[in-house]
């Protein structure tokens, strides 16, 4: 009973974190964040160029320039800059992180991540599994 009632609030973040992709400027990939903690939503975030930057994330090659910030890197940087915490938080993110994001992942405290959409690259997870941060991987939100 407790676990069906946890998938529901899992699969209602992760719709809230697709809405948040879809705010996203790039054209390339659109990933959207949200961290809960305590049953509260403490950040959001999608990926995107840093504050006082245009907003066109690829460059003219279409190349996705390398000052644009991930989603969760956006919502753990939200946190930072709040008086919340992300200690025992669970990220609700769209594409599993990238290698450089599960580092932030892991040191902002996070230990729960749940996501819909597995990146190219799996040294993200794997890191992140190893350093004992539940994964749980949701891949479709249409069909409950
Ligand atoms: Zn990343």
């Amino acid at each position: 009973m407790k676990d069906s009632k946890q998938r529901k609030y899992d699969i209602a973040y992760l719709r809230m974190a697709r809405e948040w992709g879809k705010l996203s400027y790039c054209n390339r990939r659109q990933v959207g964040a949200i961290i809960v903690k305590d049953k509260m939503i403490i950040s959001d975030g999608y990926n995107g160029t840093p504050t006082g930057f245009e907003n066109k994330c690829e460059d003219e090659a279409g190349s996705t320039k390398w000052y644009v910030l991930h989603a969760e890197a956006n919502a753990i940087l939200k946190v930072a800059s709040s008086t919340q915490t992300c200690e025992g938080a669970t990220l609700y993110i769209t594409m599993s992180p990238c290698k450089e994001c599960s580092k932030l992942v892991h040191q902002a405290g996070i230990k729960r991540i749940v996501y819909l959409k597995e990146y190219k690259d799996n040294a993200g997870i794997a890191f992140l599994d190893k350093a004992g941060v539940s994964i749980e991987h949701i891949s479709d939100l249409d069909s409950e």
